[in-house]
């Protein structure tokens, strides 16, 4: 892939990343908050439970994204980015442009959201 296009990927996935961690410590942030409120409310207690549960829930999915923002980098750094890392195919810019972190082709990622690709580097 171009240099000028993997820069234009990479400041993509820089920006991703910054918003995405700024979102986990404002998340955190929160959690610690509603823990030194500390009522004894039972409604309230719910409430608080049900939304410790949410973010937590959204850091995992956010801790997961993270990552393959962070194996993405990594990609570029060995100019693997841009390729299915399952079959090596050149992934279309657009599905790039949708997914920056994007880690394999259209045919590899419908296997493996089927749970029938079997990931030989993990
Ligand atoms: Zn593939």
């Amino acid at each position: 892939m171009d240099k000028r296009r993997v820069r234009v990927f990479r400041d993509k996935l820089t920006e991703r990343r910054i918003s995405l961690v700024g979102q986990v410590q404002q998340a955190e942030m929160y959690s610690r908050e509603r823990d030194a409120e500390a009522t004894q409310d039972p409604a309230d207690m719910a409430a608080n439970a049900y939304t410790k549960e949410l973010l937590v829930s959204m850091s995992d999915n956010d801790r997961q994204l993270l990552n393959l923002i962070d194996e993405a980098l990594e990609r570029m750094d060995d100019s693997g980015y841009g390729k299915c890392v399952r079959c090596g195919q050149p992934l279309p810019e657009k599905r790039l442009e949708a997914v920056p972190w994007a880690r394999h082709c259209v045919g590899c990622q419908e296997l493996h959201e089927r749970g029938l690709l079997i990931e030989d580097e993990e």
